[in-house]
């Protein structure tokens, strides 16, 4: 090199530091700008929050408005002059070689958003974006730290700003990254002033409120939910409160009402971001009216029970039999079978009870079989809803009338204790089973069936009397709106 090379060649350099010095300067007051902008941005997040993620509806509508090639626009900075104003880059190809054109003068941002199309891994997003792969993992372990950026989703939208270097090889650098796949809370990797990726998490502050909902169904409740506007996940969260109450495929008739209030959380631009749980819940049968409350006790003890704080009764009896001291002989699990010599699993609870004990059916429900079952000897099973049955085995003889088809009532007696089948004496084998699968009767978590008392049940009563006034309240706003209060909502 001679002299007058390695003159321009520095002269160069400090053109270019210079450049970037300013660059430097433009970019931290945008920061400062941006953050005072954004006072109501926490830069915390809370983690122990028990709400389900909602998938705001506008991602699933995105339909593929921008491809990654059409999204990409290249922003020369407007003091310098842009060898490639022409080319207006629509192809990731066109970026590339007009980064290739830059002279080292031009050293620009780049802000793109890279809707991400279906397939895409996020090791893609950034390698057609010109990075090198190990480049692309460094930055997909940064941003793990707070996103795992393997979670991205057709249609999700990805913030990415680069400075364009093409000086060197032709690369972009990647000086930020942003994704928000829900509302409210951005998922952002950012470079240090010292060259080095850090990660964080901002959310948004969110509004708490109770949101009400009610109508009325012609069959099917959860199609009369959904057209009412209740999320899927409060649907579900419904029915399962419900689900120790009522049998969902017999006892709802067209024109029966749903009534509810649940929590959710709305981002300062009016998103619902996220939906909890449900405070109050109401069915309006056409033979009665179930209304539910919830309470979470000071030991976290959530459930749900009527104004006065009873759990109601329970769903299932776990020792259906008259005599409630009978004792257990066998419990559920594997067990060396007496008769058979071998290790079986017992498929149910085992009561010791005299010849003739009175039987009683567990739970409401209907009859789906009453007969001579191998082992079982004399087994009836009865259906309590769409995911509970109960089966009873080594009946000496069923109760008159009880034959498949017949609808029982809890407490109402089926049989009679025997030693029917294989049995060595007599007793009562009960069985839980839990959509076809036969369960622990002793762990089953269905309602307690225990009642609020002392000052639990002060704290109920003062939570009811607020839900009360919340309902009121809104009724009363749905009138004064001209509104019916029941949204009529068929399936
Ligand atoms: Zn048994």
């Amino acid at each position: 090199m001679n002299f007058k090379q390695a003159k321009t060649k520095s002269k160069r350099i400090r053109r270019e530091r210079t450049l970037l010095f300013l660059y430097a300067i433009a970019v931290t007051a945008a920061l400062f700008i941006s953050i005072y902008n954004n006072n109501s941005v926490k830069a915390s997040i809370n983690y122990n929050e028990t709400f389900l993620e909602e998938m705001p509806d506008e991602l699933a509508l995105q339909e593929q408005t921008l491809s990654i090639e059409e999204s990409l626009k290249f922003k020369e900075e407007e003091t310098l002059p842009s060898p490639i104003a022409e080319e207006e880059t629509t192809t990731i190809e066109n970026v590339q070689k007009a980064e290739a054109m830059i002279s080292p003068q031009n050293i620009g941002t780049s802000e793109e958003i890279v809707i991400v199309q279906k397939g895409d891994t996020f090791i893609d997003i950034l390698t057609k974006l010109g990075l090198e792969y190990s480049e692309a993992t460094k930055i997909y372990q940064a941003y793990k730290k707070v996103y795992d950026a393997r979670k991205i989703k057709e249609g999700q939208e990805i913030q990415i700003s680069s400075v364009v270097d093409g000086h060197y090889e032709n690369e972009i650098s990647i000086t930020k990254i942003s994704t928000e796949p829900t509302s409210g809370t951005r998922y952002i990797l950012e470079k240090n002033t010292d060259g080095v990726f850090e990660a964080r998490v901002e959310q948004d502050e969110l509004i708490n409120e109770l949101k009400h909902i009610s109508g009325s169904t012609s069959g099917i409740l959860s199609n009369a939910m959904k057209n009412a506007g209740v999320p899927q996940n409060v649907i579900g969260n419904f029915i399962s409160i419900f689900n120790f109450r009522v049998d969902f495929r017999r006892d709802i008739r067209a024109g029966d009402k749903f009534e509810l209030l649940f929590e959710r959380k709305i981002a300062p631009n009016g998103t619902v971001v996220k939906t909890g749980d449900i405070v109050y819940a109401a069915l309006i049968l056409s033979n009665k009216k179930i209304e539910l409350y919830r309470y979470k006790d000071s030991s976290g003890t959530v459930d749900y029970y009527d104004e006065q704080g009873s759990a109601l009764k329970k769903f299932l009896d776990r020792k259906p039999l008259e005599f409630k001291n009978a004792r257990i002989s066998s419990k559920f699990g594997k067990r060396f079978h007496p008769i058979l010599k071998q290790y079986r699993l017992h498929s149910g609870v085992d009561y010791a009870a005299p010849m003739n004990t009175k039987v009683y059916a567990s739970g409401d429900g209907m009859i789906t079989a009453a007969k001579w079952v191998g082992g079982y000897g004399n087994y009836i099973t009865i259906r309590h809803n769409s995911e509970y049955s109960t089966g009873y085995g080594h009946l000496k003889s069923y109760a008159s009338g009880i034959r498949p088809g017949v609808r029982v009532r809890q407490g109402q007696v089926i049989g009679y204790v025997g030693s029917t089948g294989r049995s060595t004496g007599p007793h009562l084998h009960f069985e839980i089973i839990r959509n076809g699968k036969k369960i622990d009767p002793l762990k089953v978590k269905a309602a307690t069936g225990e009642n609020l008392s002392g000052a639990k049940l002060k704290e109920f009563k003062t939570l009811v009397a607020q839900i009360k006034e919340n309902l009121a309240r809104e009724t009363k706003l749905a009138e004064q709106a001209n509104l019916p209060s029941s949204t009529p909502a068929d399936d």
